[in-house]
């Protein structure tokens, strides 16, 4: 099936992309929220992209609880989801949506544990350094809220956030294998659900002295 190369969509996926993004063995998710605490500030855009370049955006509404699509794309067990900073995007979507997130990829857990030359692990640095492409961030801290007026320039930047993930994955992949630390990663990743109960009952240094 052709999709094309960025669409936008209310509250769920369609049935045709879910069965589309199914197919692909990695799919790449972000997320755009009002603000850092997901018990306070409400998820409003999630973004996705598969290895064919195909980004789909997902307005959700607000008191939305549910997109079973999504869900089902996002606990597939034969789908990785590729996410930078997976720890806060994993909770928002468990938070509000009832997503159980799995099986999980973070690219920055992965950078930290193979660029260990810089503590450069922005998305915009990783980015840079793997794909030799220049990321505009400028829309990061904007009103996301106005889900039906986003500008040209946020929906940009929201497609952007997605678009590079899964090539940086598979670099990162390689990095990691290379260095004999791909097994430590994937015990990193499979952590992270306990890390985000944790994290949503609000623990701190849970296993600090
Ligand atoms: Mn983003």
């Amino acid at each position: 099936m052709t999709l094309p190369d960025f669409q936008v969509r209310d509250r769920d996926l369609s049935d045709a992309v879910l069965t589309e993004y199914l197919t692909s063995e990695a799919i790449a998710v972000d997320t755009e929220t009002m603000g850092l605490l997901p018990q306070r500030d409400r998820l409003c855009l999630v973004q996705l992209c598969n290895l064919e370049g195909q980004v789909t955006a997902i307005r959700i509404a607000r008191g939305q609880t549910e997109s079973p699509n999504l869900k089902k794309l996002l606990e597939a067990a034969n789908v990785v989801k590729v996410f930078h900073f997976a720890r806060f995007d994993v909770a928002t979507l468990r938070h509000h949506l009832g997503i159980q997130v799995q099986p999980i990829f973070c690219t920055k857990i992965a950078s930290k544990l193979a660029r260990t030359y810089t503590n450069r692990h922005g998305l915009k640095d990783v980015v840079q350094e793997l794909e030799q492409i220049e990321l505009d961030k400028s829309a990061q801290s904007s009103d996301w809220g106005n889900a039906a007026n986003l500008s040209e320039a946020q929906l940009s930047y929201a497609a952007n956030d997605v678009r590079y993930l899964l090539s940086v994955q598979q670099k990162l992949t390689h990095m990691l294998k290379r260095e004999e630390r791909w097994q430590l990663a994937q015990e990193c990743f499979q952590v992270l659900p306990t890390l985000v109960s944790l994290d949503l009952l609000q623990f701190q240094d849970l296993f600090a002295h």
